[in-house]
């Protein structure tokens, strides 16, 4: 019963786009140039057609695109960067990595989005303390639905910092079709394999309209290069995308609006079948989600899963730990109950199989 119903079926999707990955992946062996192919620079014009901004820059990873955007924006030591508590741990971490200090704020109950309201009182907090300095926000596209940027664009305006989307779940998202990517000064996407946009390994890329940020984002992953390749002119890093890896993203972003389409379909039908059962995630109008993930609340999570696991529907809670309660920020002095929504979310979300390649009628459930 239900043997094929995968979380993320990238074995499926490998089966129907085969012959063109494989002929992408051949012609790079072909060509041999594996670092900085054309592949590489082919991706990253469709992708920044695809998002709508001027420039897209490639590199090794979400985490690293977070870390370049930082780097970037020059955020350091006695800097506060504001972020969700609920969210994948690279969001947090890359600022702590840039020796800035994490700044958490507590969820939309309804959007599980970052709230712009307690945003809001959280710089004024850090503000008034005046132990550090308000610098940045990053908002993340949790599920792939976009964070609330009308809100976040003019928090970010009226107390002069800078916002960062980061959108590695939220690519292929939208707000009143101004595409996830698009938002913020400075944008952030992961290609991990089970993201929406996946390649087959790790894969990053940074979006900005702004031509000053990009020139650094190019120098910066390649050792923070000048115009002169053996004169490097600031401290970078090593983040590229391998050409390989760009060859198989250009095959399947040809083919991602159609995927998209599928997520939503199988979105709405999980919200048919399951609206009476447990809390179903809500998308605002005028928003479109990539769906990175499906996910519902019930009080009954463990319940809801082992029923699940017994028909052969694998589930998978994100996220079971918020940051402020990690133990790797222990030292920012946080406590359970700092953030009731976010803590609350923790303990009743549980996500779905959501990909591409569902069965029409969600016969499994
Ligand atoms: C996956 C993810 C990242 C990091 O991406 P990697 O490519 O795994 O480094 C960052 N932020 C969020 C919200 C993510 O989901």
């Amino acid at each position: 019963m239900n043997k094929n119903i995968q979380f993320i079926d990238l074995k499926a999707q490998y089966e129907h786009l085969k012959t063109r990955i494989d002929k992408r992946i051949q012609e790079v062996l072909n060509h041999g140039k594996y670092i900085m192919g054309p592949e590489v620079f082919e991706l990253e014009q469709k992708l920044a057609e695809f998002v709508g901004v001027k420039h897209a820059i490639t590199c090794a990873n979400g985490t690293d695109a977070l870390s370049l955007a930082l780097m970037v924006l020059n955020i350091k030591d006695g800097d506060a960067v504001f972020c969700p508590t609920f969210t994948f741990f690279a969001t947090a971490e890359v600022v702590a990595f840039a020796k800035a200090t994490p700044v958490f704020v507590d969820s939309d109950p309804v959007t599980f989005n970052i709230c712009p309201k307690h945003l809001e009182k959280q710089i004024q907090k850090t503000i008034a303390e005046g132990q550090i300095v308000p610098k940045a926000i990053i908002a993340v596209d949790l599920f792939g639905l976009p964070a609330n940027y009308p809100q976040l664009e003019a928090i970010a305006k009226k107390y002069n910092l800078r916002l960062i989307e980061d959108a590695a779940q939220g690519f292929g998202g939208s707000i009143e079709r101004k595409r996830a990517g698009s938002f913020g000064d400075i944008a952030t996407t992961s290609f991990f394999p089970a993201k929406p946009l996946g390649c087959y390994g790790d894969g990053g890329a940074i979006f900005t309209d702004n031509d000053e940020y990009a020139e650094l984002v190019k120098s910066y992953r390649v050792h923070g290069k000048g115009s002169n390749k053996y004169d490097n002119v600031r401290i970078g890093m090593n983040s590229r995308l391998d050409t390989i890896q760009a060859a198989i993203l250009l095959e399947k972003l040809e083919e991602f609006p159609i995927e998209l389409v599928n997520r939503n379909n199988t979105a709405s039908k999980y919200q048919d079948k399951l609206s009476k059962k447990v809390i179903t995630p809500t998308v605002p109008d005028g928003y479109f989600s990539s769906w990175a993930q499906y996910t519902v609340q019930s009080e009954e999570r463990e319940l809801l899963s082992m029923e699940l696991k017994d028909i052969n529907v694998p589930t998978m809670v994100y996220y079971g730990t918020c940051m402020h309660l990690q133990t790797a920020f222990a030292y920012l002095n946080y406590k359970e109950g700092d953030f009731p929504i976010a803590e609350n979310l923790s303990r009743n979300v549980l996500s779905l199989p959501m990909h591409g390649y569902l069965p029409d009628d969600l016969n499994y459930i």
